[in-house]
């Protein structure tokens, strides 16, 4: 059972921690390691699974290539330092992808690229379009310019969020720990937990906090991370990264903890769409658009015929029929005032009438819900 939820997942992130890539003793990038990781990712994605990357280790690369000594560094240093060790990562990975016939698409974020509903809409029709072309996603935090205010801080949320925001199910936290242990694992007595059902105060307590220098996260993040996963409906493993072909460790029945989700992704973003969000205007649709609505097509500008409230891109709208019936509700692609101009026109007419081009949907069918 749990060995499916990693082979028959669609979309699968799997965060790798810097600990792994780097050579403890050199500091140097572990590629041995890394080539056989690949290997998996490669063979997963063969198979069609789409794959993601979030890979750390930019910090602790960068920072060995400048030479700069041991101990904590200041966050002016280490945002140098991811600079100097991202490009260094990105080449790692492209090198090792492309011997797969692979291309490699680096993507670094900041908080609000999932935070901000108008950048999040951005970032994930940007990962979509990757899986989409075939190529793996490589994923890191934008360390350089991300400060302490707008930061994750850390790989294993930034991991969940992506997730969640392009409806993953299944995301893997690879680490050098096998799972969730009752008490610290060197203590006599802990437990190793294959499984958790529910994140209760109890499962909290058992997280230490152990962070190492390079690395961020500790058990509370990864934590941190699977309330993530699991509410948007992804199931998440923390696992041992340090073997060879950890990837393939995990399908063999490698040790490791299972959180698991109660509900699919599309079941979790649409109960999130219909009912976690206020919305902030209305489009009324004519019938044409109401039957393809009821088909599972996008809304497009065409079907509009008008345009309630003050909203702006990524707000979640109401959309009703010309009697006034609520049909749907949705995250819009255009701002009240764009909406507007667009309305009753066709989505070829958008750059005349915008002066940019834009998307062609005025809701894509991936952010409605239908009112049943
Ligand atoms: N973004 C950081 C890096 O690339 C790592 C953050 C973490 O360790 O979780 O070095």
């Amino acid at each position: 059972m749990s060995i499916a939820r990693l082979s028959n997942a669609q979309r699968v992130v799997v965060k790798i921690g810097s600990a792994l890539l780097t050579d403890a003793e050199t500091g140097k990038l572990n590629r041995p390691w890394l080539q056989a990781f690949v290997e998996d990712v490669a063979t997963m994605r063969a198979r069609g699974q789409e794959m993601l990357i979030v890979s750390s280790g930019a910090i602790a690369l960068g920072r060995r290539a400048l030479k700069l000594a041991p101990g904590k560094m200041k966050l002016e240093e280490s945002q140098a330092a991811a600079a100097v060790g991202q490009i260094g990562l990105a080449h790692a990975f492209q090198e090792i992808l492309s011997a797969y016939g692979r291309s490699c698409a680096q993507i670094l974020l900041t908080l609000d690229d999932t935070e901000e509903r108008r950048r999040y809409l951005n970032a994930r029709s940007t990962l979509n379009t990757l899986l989409k072309f075939g190529a793996v996603p490589v994923i890191n935090e934008n360390d350089t310019v991300a400060t302490s205010e707008i930061r994750y801080g850390d790989n294993d949320r930034l991991a969940a969020r992506v997730a969640s925001m392009i409806s993953a199910d299944c995301l893997v936290l690879l680490s050098d720990v096998d799972g969730l242990y009752t008490a610290p694992p060197s203590q006599p007595g802990a437990k190793h937990l294959p499984e958790v059902a529910e994140i209760t105060p109890e499962i909290e307590a058992m997280a230490g906090d152990a962070a190492s220098e390079m690395s961020r996260g500790g058990m509370k993040t990864k934590l941190a991370a699977a309330k993530i996963a699991v509410e948007s409906g992804c199931n998440m493993a923390i696992g041992n990264g340090r073997v060879a072909h950890p990837l393939r460790a995990l399908e063999d029945g490698a040790r490791c903890t299972w959180f698991t989700a109660r509900q699919t992704p599309v079941a979790a973003r649409k109960r999130w769409i219909s009912g976690g969000l206020k919305t902030l205007g209305t489009l009324v649709i004519d019938d044409g658009a109401v039957r393809a609505l009821g088909q599972g097509r996008s809304l497009l500008p065409a079907g509009v015929t008008a345009v309630e409230g003050k909203f702006e891109r990524g707000d979640a709208v109401s959309i009703r029929d010309a009697e006034g019936r609520e049909i749907a509700r949705g995250l819009v692609t255009y701002s009240s005032d764009d909406a507007e101009r667009l309305k009753g026109h066709n989505s070829g007419e958008i750059e005349t009438l915008l002066g940019f081009s834009g998307r062609a949907e005025m809701i894509h069918r991936d952010d409605l819900v239908l009112k049943s």
